[in-house]
């Protein structure tokens, strides 16, 4: 007997290890490691993972394998060895690796049913809920589930005569298209067609069509192009000379535009040495990482394009990942202009369906090349001949949930199993990926100069402080108002960024100092203009607005800080005349609106377009001329570690969009703290000193890269058993853990309540602990039955990215 070891669907630690079930005859051949099953568990009925096949089992009484849901595995053996890797380095559940490495719609959906367990048992039945059974054996969950009749049905569950039966359904099917095709042959239809009566037109039209065409038709083109009914067409089938069937076909979120083909362009000797050295591992089939550290405009996704050619020619696949805000139709079109339908594109916007219809190009290998954003980089090619990350600085690529692994950590952990390279890139590289490309554990490749001759453009940075002192209120400075209009005047484009992180408004008394805040989280709510409202961003609790303090009384409240939308109100009011598009939250959650907004700055119909983190990369228009940043400071005062090279690399990024082109590019910073080193460094596009600045404050505060941090956030309602816990955690980690660990805390997390609960952090940092994964494992351990229970949750980042 064949016995099948299954991750099953079920995120908790007493369940975190395979189960065995035998395979029963019938599919001994069949099954293969990386399908997914339905089996039973206890009263339920779950789907898993099969991970292993073996011949051998400790287990007494085996229970069989229910169904198979896969004819081929949807994880192959690298994504199954994957999945315990991402276990040991994150912590995470196995069924939670694997579930992260498949679309949405492969993951289990369960429906519920109530049985009648024996048609005798029907007259057993209170009188009542026989009537709700209306002679039918079983009755869906959904239709009681919030009725008053689950009381009486819990107990008859309970005497024995019921039984409630999970049903797992697949969430997305193939998506089918109905095609309608001659079911005899030629001459057969012909004579068919002749002997029809004259008030057939139509369905002789049909069967003309048919004829010429010569193959299978979509129904529905069939239909439009004779403008018959369905009616006549159903005659025909009816009458045994037509047939429909469904044929499969994707939900291609591109089908309806054609992309330009383009060659690749002859390279500039940076770009051309950085391809050689890449290609030269490529075709030796040889793991190494690169770290592509070029200034914006420098011309790094050419470099990628050509590097991918050569892969590609070789017969091999590849992967490249992009930050979903940089996911734009721009960048999306690149790669498609170049490659074709060998790409598949995976990103948020897409529908669970579409997504599931790219993944399935990939599984089936109708592509080679996939461009998406972080889950991308589970796509499951076998033949992987390289892996690039661009833009490999973007915090973005850290999964801020279960499993917490970081893509830059997955593409390295595949390159070195497939012996291909991984290319990093970006104009601001990460301090970790920096430093290790000067200790020579990544091979560093520069690109010094832009493309185009311009040179970076031109940065001023303005003291807001000295604005207010000369009495100009306004959040425009009178620099940038004046280059605004300057640019309004010669029909040039400019781009207003507003960083909104930490800059939404909050309601402040200007008597006492009060600000409003979230009741239920320490936030500060946030006003929203067009609803009159303030609303919690964490937790969504919202209130109407108040004209006069909570605290003091005092009517002088006032709103603060700048939304795009006053920024908004304020250009109509001083620049009539200029037309503005603005990008935010609010005017891009409809599909498809932030491509058409983009798609019209692009032609001209604005000149100013005005947005959030979201226009930061991915713009290469040629008449932007003008980049403004309205407070360069927001970022800076985040309680964040990383907060100083956040806030260099995003200055960064913004003034890399201004004259990328022919035209010459200007950029205006503005802050309340213009000495910062990270915004003046900025200015003068100076990443080497800032690097050098930067690390020295990283070594003398113990922070990456000199220490790997792990963060341990533990939270409760009652504040004592917040503490307590992580008091117990730390003195738990001390003395496990070496002499050189550090373990700080337990301190109040910096949101320190949350949905009413207590948050308390614990932060290790270290530098070498083989120990390390043992005792966060045994910590987990210790705690399990508590969280189980309810009231306490911990979580452990190992690699973490946010501090809150
Ligand atoms: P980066 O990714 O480094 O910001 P891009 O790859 O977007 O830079 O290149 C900037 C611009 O220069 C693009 O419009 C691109 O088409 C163009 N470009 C890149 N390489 C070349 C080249 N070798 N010759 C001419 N134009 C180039
Ligand atoms: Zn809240
Ligand atoms: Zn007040």
């Amino acid at each position: 007997m064949k016995i099948a070891e299954v991750i099953v669907d079920v995120p908790a630690r007493q369940t975190d290890h395979p189960f065995d079930y035998a395979i029963p005859e019938k599919w001994e051949d069949i099954l293969q490691p990386g399908m997914r099953v339905t089996v039973p568990f206890g009263p339920r009925r779950l789907q898993g993972f099969v991970i292993h096949i073996k011949s051998h089992s400790d287990v007494k009484t085996l229970k069989p394998i229910e169904a198979i849901l896969d004819v081929t595995p949807v994880l192959n053996e690298e994504l199954l060895e994957l999945g315990k890797y991402l276990t040991e380095t994150t912590l995470c559940f196995a069924i939670s690796a694997y579930q992260a490495m498949l679309p949405a719609a492969l993951k289990a959906k369960y429906e519920k049913e109530i049985r009648l367990v024996r048609e005798e048992n029907r007259s057993l039945l209170p009188e009542a809920i026989q009537a709700l059974f209306k002679g039918r054996s079983t009755l869906d969950w959904k239709e009681v589930e919030h009725s008053d009749w689950l009381r009486p049905l819990q107990k008859a569950i309970q005497q024995g005569y019921l039984e409630v039966v999970y049903h797992v359904k697949e969430k997305a099917a193939a998506k089918t298209v109905k095609y309608v095709e001659l079911a005899q042959p030629h001459e057969e239809v012909e004579r068919a067609m002749n002997a029809l009566p004259a008030n057939a037109a139509k369905q002789k039209q049909l069967l003309t069509v048919l004829l010429s065409a010569n193959e299978a038709m979509p129904l529905k083109e069939l239909l439009e192009q004779t403008g018959a009914s369905y009616a006549s067409l159903k005659s025909l089938i009816t009458k045994g000379l037509v047939a429909e069937k469904e044929i499969e076909v994707y939900r291609d979120p591109y089908e309806h535009r054609s992309f330009a083909k383009t060659a690749p362009l002859p390279l500039t000797d940076e770009q051309e040495k950085a391809l050689s050295a890449i290609v030269e591992r490529v075709r030796a089939n040889e793991h190494e990482v690169f770290l592509l550290y070029g200034v914006t405009g420098s011309g790094k996704t050419e470099v990628y394009m050509q590097a991918i050619e050569e892969v590609l020619r070789q017969g091999k696949e590849a992967i490249v990942l992009v930050p979903e805000i940089s996911l734009t139709p721009q960048m999306v079109k690149r790669f498609k202009g170049r490659f074709g339908s060998r790409v598949a594109v995976l990103h948020s916007g897409l529908s669970v369906g579409e997504k599931y219809d790219e993944w399935r190009k990939i599984h089936r290998k109708e592509v080679q090349l996939v461009v998406g954003a972080r889950s991308a980089i589970f796509a499951p090619f076998e033949n992987l001949g390289m892996i690039i990350i661009d833009e490999e600085h973007e915090t973005s690529y850290k999964q801020e949930e279960n499993p917490r692994y970081h893509a830059r950590d997955v593409a390295i952990y595949r390159a070195r199993v497939h012996g291909c390279p991984v290319v990093l890139g970006s104009a601001t590289p990460s301090l970790e990926s920096f430093a290790r490309a000067k200790k020579g554990v990544y091979q560093l490749l520069t690109l010094q100069k832009r493309v185009s001759d311009n040179g970076m453009p031109n940065v001023h940075i303005v003291d807001m402080r000295e604005e207010l002192r000369s009495g100009n209120r306004s959040m425009f400075s009178r620099a940038l108002f004046e280059k605004l209009k300057d640019r309004l005047h010669k029909g040039e484009q400019s781009v207003l960024f507003l960083n909104r992180r930490g800059y939404s408004t909050f309601v402040m008394c200007r008597s006492c100092g009060y600000v409003i805040r979230c009741p239920h989280c320490d936030i500060s709510l946030t006003y929203h203009r067009t609803e009159q409202r303030l609303k919690c961003h964490y937790c969504g609790y919202e209130e109407p607005i108040t004209y006069r303090c909570p605290s003091c009384g005092s009517e002088h409240i006032r709103f603060f800080g700048t939304g795009t939308q006053k920024v908004e109100e304020e250009l109509t009011k001083l620049l009539p005349e200029a037309r503005v598009i603005r990008m935010d939250v609010d005017t891009t959650s409809r599909k498809g609106a932030h491509e058409r907004l983009l798609a019209e700055f692009g032609e001209g119909k604005a000149d100013i377009l005005l947005g959030t983190q979201m226009i930061a990369k991915g713009l290469d228009f040629p008449k932007i001329t003008l980049v403004g940043v309205l407070a360069a400071d927001t970022t800076l005062h985040l309680p964040d570690f990383r907060a100083s090279e956040k806030t260099f690399q995003l200055l960064t990024q913004v003034s890399g969009r201004a004259g990328r082109h022919e035209l010459p590019g200007e950029v205006v910073i503005q802050t309340y703290t213009p000495e910062h080193y990270s915004i003046a460094l900025a200015a003068k596009h100076d990443y080497d000193t800032f690097y050098q600045r930067e690390m020295v404050l990283r070594k003398m505060n113990g922070y990456p890269p000199f220490y790997y941090l792990t963060l341990i956030t533990v939270s409760h309602p009652e504040i004592t058993k917040a503490v307590a816990v992580t008091d117990k955690i730390a003195a738990y980690l001390r003395a496990q853990l070496s002499d050189e660990a550090i373990i700080l805390g337990p301190v109040a997390s910096p949101i320190a309540r949350l949905h009413d609960r207590y948050r308390y952090q614990c932060m290790i940092k270290y530098k070498r602990e083989p120990n390390m994964a043992r005792a966060l494992r045994a910590v987990i351990d210790r705690y399990q039955h508590d969280v189980s229970q309810g009231d306490l949750s911990i979580t452990i980042d190992t690699n973490p990215y946010t501090m809150m």
